[in-house]
């Protein structure tokens, strides 16, 4: 899949593109386990994005949904198959009482046979107003939850992780860095890897010369036109020797 020009979607939320309001995002994450990504979620760009109103990421703890007294959501699988399995209904309550609340634009559940997470997809998704992201735990979740109230499954790779937790955070990481006033210099997520289907080219900083290991001239040179030319080369030369499956079909 071709990565969508990350410049549109600066200029479709950017109130200095257009005479749109962008509205914050919103991102709720549904887990087991809150506090496995709180931390994470409140640090560097993430926190900063949700400290100036750019977007608001609410954490959910399954088990305030739990039917049960003990406050547990999972149960023994039918067919008498190995480990535990998330049951429907905490899930059904928590996802039907946030749809009754504002429109969602995706209900998406981690998992690994789903959707290989990309920039594309980031992209795509920072367009978004409300997404709900579910963290399986366990053997996963009933099946029946995925049938009725999912609209999109993802994978962060294929590996199997405890939990959708970490994969949540990647994806909120992602598509938070690209909201327009996350990165303080906007041109810095245009240039990063994936971005235009090339990866990045490399980046230094002072002193100029260290133990005889030197910046590239024309980085000191101030010639700005002669820098973005080098910049493109190099970005090209490490496309085509670490990754040339990313230049196939430009
Ligand atoms: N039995 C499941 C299977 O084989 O596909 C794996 C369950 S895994 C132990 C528990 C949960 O972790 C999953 O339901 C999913 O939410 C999450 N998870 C594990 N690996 C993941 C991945 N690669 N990408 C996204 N979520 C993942």
């Amino acid at each position: 899949m071709a990565a969508p020009p990350l410049a549109h979607y600066y200029n479709y939320r950017n109130p200095l593109y257009n005479n749109l309001t962008p509205k914050s995002m919103r991102i709720d994450i549904i887990t087991v386990i809150p506090q496995l990504i709180e931390g994470f979620l409140q640090e560097s760009i993430l926190g900063r994005a949700q400290r100036k109103g750019l977007c608001e990421i609410h954490l959910h703890n399954l088990r305030d949904w739990a039917v049960r007294r003990d406050r547990r959501v999972d149960d023994y699988p039918y067919g008498g198959f190995a480990g535990m399995v998330m049951q429907c209904e905490p899930i059904d309550r928590c996802i039907s009482t946030l749809l009754a609340q504002r429109h969602y634009d995706h209900v998406i559940f981690t998992t690994p046979d789903g959707e290989q997470f990309s920039q594309p997809m980031a992209n795509e998704l920072s367009l978004c107003e409300n997404i709900i992201i579910l963290c399986g735990h366990y053997k996963g979740i009933d099946y029946r939850i995925r049938e009725h109230l999912i609209t999109k499954e993802v994978s962060i790779g294929d590996y199997v992780l405890t939990g959708g937790e970490l994969a949540a955070a990647v994806m909120a990481d992602a598509i938070v860095r690209i909201i327009p006033g996350a990165i303080g210099d906007e041109q810095s997520a245009l240039s990063d890897s994936f971005q235009d289907n090339l990866l990045a080219a490399p980046v230094y900083t002072r002193p100029a010369d260290y133990r005889g290991w030197r910046v590239p001239d024309v980085l000191l040179s101030g010639h700005e036109a002669r820098i973005k030319e080098w910049e493109l080369a190099a970005s090209l030369e490490r496309t085509r020797r670490l990754r040339p499956d990313l230049l196939q079909g430009q």
